[in-house]
């Protein structure tokens, strides 16, 4: 049995995640399962998957859970805070950890995970666009396994060829094509988008995801955050990847070679699909997802972004070329954004403003400890709070 450590148990990912290991309980074992706040759900899932832990970031939530799952006759223990995170991440009957925990908050226990030398199942993009090369030197230090969880990611993994860790250049790599769906404000009007509301920001036209993550794929932020995100994975430089706007979301990114060969994976929208990839690679299993169906399908589109609608994915390309901490200033910047413009603070058009006026605010220093990394994180969040309130907060 292969025992599973679940970072982010209750989110989108997360229950994806479970309904993926639900079809194969005679490979995967839950040992741990995490969550912010929610302890509802979380308290569901620990009766159905009698894990050996359960972890609830909030300190004061987790004395509730554990009284909960006593009186129900659950035997899981009950942990909290980042060091609970953590500790789970590096149990040593988990031999694979799902990082599904949205934003900055999944760095540490993502990390570690790879310093356990886990197979990390990574869909905290996050973690490699604050901590990139400490992040990937520390899998390669431990021997960890890193299998992408993005849907891109994932399917650039597997058009690429087998040796790229060698360097693309040297494996016939010329580019990679990184697919985007443009969202759900890809043709409205430029000028009626300060006025979009959290409610429609978030309905996706192909995905069900998280609130964050909706609102990064409205921006395409996410586009930007997965820029960088495939910089680190794949070892190469932004000049290297090129995105490519395609609403259907059937086309999950592409491999472009020298010899004017270009590989993609396909599939319906569904992240079961890259989840059950990463979980069996390099076997197959079954994740639930529909064949696609290429007669309903019909056609495929494809163009190219424009910059000025959406200046975020300018801004993520800015930052991965500067380097350093500029990274995790990008995300931090954004997370406070997101954050208020869900909480209608702020509007949409205020986004690209806040990560904008920060990273011209704070400067960027090479990203050479976690501790410097954090402080930018930091020093980011308090900027852009102090510039939202001053000037966006209407
Ligand atoms: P979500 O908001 O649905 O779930 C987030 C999970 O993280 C929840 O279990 C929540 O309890 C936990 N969490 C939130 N804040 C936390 C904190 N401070 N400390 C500890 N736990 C915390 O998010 P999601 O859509 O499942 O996304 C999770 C990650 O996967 C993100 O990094 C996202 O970018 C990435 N991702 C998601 C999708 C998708 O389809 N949803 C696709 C690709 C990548
Ligand atoms: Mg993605």
């Amino acid at each position: 049995m292969i025992g599973l450590t679940l970072l982010g148990a209750t989110g989108s990912i997360g229950i994806s995640t479970l309904n993926v290991v639900s079809r194969h309980k005679d490979k995967y074992e839950i040992v741990a399962l995490t969550a912010n706040r929610n302890i509802e759900l979380l308290v569901e899932q620990c009766k159905t998957w009698q894990p050996k832990y359960a972890v609830l970031a909030d300190h004061d939530l987790a004395e509730s859970l554990r009284t909960t799952l006593t009186s129900k006759g659950i035997d899981t223990e009950v942990l909290s805070g980042t060091e609970g995170l953590q500790y789970v991440a590096a149990l040593p009957e988990a031999h694979y950890v799902m990082a599904a925990i949205v934003g900055a908050a999944g760095l540490l226990p993502t990390l570690a995970a790879a310093k356990a030398g886990k197979r990390v199942l990574l869909a905290n993009k996050e973690s490699l666009v604050m901590s990139g090369k400490l992040f990937m030197d520390t899998i390669r230090e431990s021997g960890a396994e890193l299998l992408p969880i993005d849907s891109e990611h994932n399917a650039i993994f597997q058009s690429m060829p087998v040796n790229f860790i060698d360097g693309l250049i040297e494996t016939g790599v010329e580019k990679i094509l990184l697919t985007a769906s443009g969202g759900p404000f890809r043709l409205t009007p430029i000028d009626e988008l300060g006025s979009v509301t959290p409610e429609q920001a978030c309905a996706h036209p192909n995905w069900d995801m998280g609130r964050k993550i909706s609102v990064d794929s409205a921006t395409m932020m996410n586009k930007g955050l997965e820029v960088i995100e495939a910089c680190w994975l794949f070892a190469t430089g932004p000049e290297k990847i090129q995105v490519v706007l395609h609403p259907q979301s059937i086309i999950h990114s592409l491999v472009q070679y020298v010899d004017g060969s270009v590989l993609a994976q396909l599939g319906n929208p569904d992240m079961r699909t890259p989840i059950a990839h990463a979980l069996a690679w390099p076997d197959r299993i079954d994740s639930g997802v529909d064949s696609l169906n290429l007669f309903d399908v019909a056609h495929l589109d494809f163009e190219i972004p424009d910059m000025k609608r959406f200046p975020c994915l300018r801004l993520a390309f800015e930052a991965m070329t500067a380097g350093g901490t500029a990274t995790a200033i990008l995300n931090a910047a954004n997370e406070v954004a997101v954050d208020m413009f869900l909480n209608k603070q702020i509007k949409y058009t205020g986004i690209p403003q806040l990560v904008e006026a920060t990273l011209e605010k704070i400067p960027a220093v090479p990203a050479d400890s976690i501790k410097t990394v954090l402080a930018a994180d930091a020093e980011a969040r308090r900027f852009a709070n102090i510039y939202a309130n001053d000037v966006l907060v209407s």
